[in-house]
């Protein structure tokens, strides 16, 4: 069978999980059409900021990693009740899933890096993790160089067709429950096309009104760094899939306050980044009060127990992350942004209330010392600042920051092939699935980097074994 005759993979979604599949798809022989709705490709992916999770790269080794054996042991403890409660009952096999996303980590890096040219080399160290393993590029964000890279390179294929402004309404099943296609509105008509279906349509922590309300009404009123858009998820349980831990969403400590807009619902995020170069976080009173490097829930929860600010209309807190000159320098690839945006500022430590200057004082001399006893950092990024009178002219960068809404650990049920699952465990014959829109790999929380990490791993996957389904078909 040729390739004109032959059935395509639809890809629903152009995030990093989608762009994934159909790079395999089109590796395997086939054709492929992805369909987004968005007016532009790229998802919630294009934005993200920290980079992507790898386990044993050679720019570990660079940097002087020699090993890193803990990333399964990190996912897990992060994972936390919902990964160790998980009995044999459990639609999804937790520990398959984990044991692929961690195991593929360093391969997925060098996809990226061999088959694309994308700039990995930078490695930091991100909050839950026990080392540094979250690969960046020195120039951008990983979330825009990686997308980017994806598409030029998709675009260069004659059998791949992108279609943007083109809705999936739902899955076309045949009588035996297997997925044979999907229905799609596009310029105000109603297509159907048939194929191989790759669902890759991205998470719901945007959609406050729908899904978000539905499963999590107590977080109603966070601001968020995801687009103000509805889940898809809606579409795959109309033809039976399960979902897992539905209700596991992950507050982010920082997003940025613009003091153009203080209670604007979307907001940039400060990357975890800024934090493991070596930012600090300081509350309304300019005290530190967390382990800036903890898991996020604990970072975002020690915010959460403080007053609020006095917004009337979000829920929001004040306060303050700051950057001394070592970890400006470090983040610069972020930093322009944020500055050029007015979200962050450069100001001399003489500049600053004196609360804050004791503050920067105080932990300087923990840096010095090796020893945060007030609350256990063990990684100190890049700062470089000391303590004293010496350092008032030095200039810091500082923003103000407010947890957010930022992502969904739940969604469909599926397995290390990417087939998702019904409720009894047997696989949806014709669909696939990869990226936030899948559940049962992060738990109660994901790790920073290893959402980026997973539409890599299981987008291949997905991408692989439906091009399977329709090559020589
Ligand atoms: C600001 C920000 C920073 C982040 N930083 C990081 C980071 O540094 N590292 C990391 O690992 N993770 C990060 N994340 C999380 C990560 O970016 C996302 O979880 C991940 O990219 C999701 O990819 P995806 O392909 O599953 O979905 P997405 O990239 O969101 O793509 C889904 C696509 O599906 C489309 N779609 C939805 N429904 C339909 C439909 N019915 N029909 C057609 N199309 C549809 C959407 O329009 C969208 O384009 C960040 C997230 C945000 C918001």
């Amino acid at each position: 069978m040729t390739q004109a005759s032959q059935k395509p993979v639809i890809v629903v979604g152009s995030g990093l999980a989608g762009l994934s599949a159909a790079y395999e798809a089109l590796k395997a022989g086939a054709t492929v059409r992805m369909l987004d709705r968005a007016p532009k490709p790229g998802g919630n992916s294009i934005k993200a900021s920290s980079g992507i999770n790898g386990a044993g790269t050679q720019y570990q080794r660079i940097a002087g990693i020699t090993e890193d054996a803990l990333f399964y042991d990190d996912t897990v403890r992060s994972a936390g009740q919902r990964f160790s409660s998980a009995g044999s009952s459990s639609v999804v096999d937790r520990k398959a899933l984990v044991s692929l996303l961690t195991s593929r980590s360093c391969s997925a890096v060098d996809w990226l890096v061999e088959e694309f040219g994308i700039d990995l080399g930078v490695v930091a160290p991100l909050g839950g993790h026990s080392i540094a393993r979250t690969h960046r590029g020195a120039k951008g964000t990983p979330g825009f160089s990686i997308v980017s890279a994806l598409l030029k390179k998709l675009g260069d294929s004659p059998e791949f067709q992108l279609t943007n402004a083109a809705e999936v309404l739902s899955l076309i099943t045949n009588q035996n429950g297997a997925v044979s296609g999907v229905r799609y509105t596009h310029e105000g008509e109603t297509h159907e096309l048939h194929g191989a279906v790759v669902f890759a349509a991205g998470g719901f922590a945007g959609d406050a009104k729908g899904l978000l309300a539905k499963y999590r009404p107590d977080l109603t009123g966070l601001p968020s760094t995801n687009d103000d858009r509805p889940g898809a998820h809606g579409i795959l349980e109309e033809i039976g899939a399960e979902f897992v831990d539905m209700d596991s969403v992950q507050v982010h400590p920082t997003g940025f306050v613009d003091p153009k807009e203080p209670e604007a619902r979307y907001k940039f995020l400060a990357a975890e980044a800024l934090r493991g170069e070596g930012g600090i976080l300081l509350s309304h009173e300019g005290k530190r009060f967390v382990n800036e490097l903890g898991t996020r829930a604990h970072v975002s929860d020690a915010i959460m127990r403080m007053p609020r600010s006095s917004s009337e209309n979000s829920r929001q807190w004040d306060v303050t992350l700051l950057l001394d000159p070592g970890a400006c320098e470090a983040a610069q690839g972020h930093l322009g942004f944020y500055i050029f945006k007015g979200l962050m500022e450069k100001k001399k430590v003489k500049d600053l209330e004196p609360s804050v200057i004791q503050a920067v004082d105080d932990y300087a001399r923990a840096v010095a010392s090796g020893a945060d006893t007030a609350f256990g950092r063990k990684s100190f990024g890049h700062w470089t600042l000391q303590a004293g009178e010496g350092n008032r002219e030095a200039e810091v960068c500082i923003g103000r920051v407010t947890p957010i809404t930022h992502f969904t650990m739940g969604g469909a049920a599926f397995n290390e092939a990417a087939q998702v699952l019904r409720m009894d465990k047997t696989p949806i014959k014709g669909l696939w699935a990869a990226g936030e829109i899948t559940g049962g790999i992060h738990g109660d929380n994901r790790l920073g980097g290893s959402s980026l990490l997973e539409c890599v791993v299981f987008g291949r996957v997905a991408g692989s074994q439906a091009a399977k389904a329709v090559v020589g078909v």
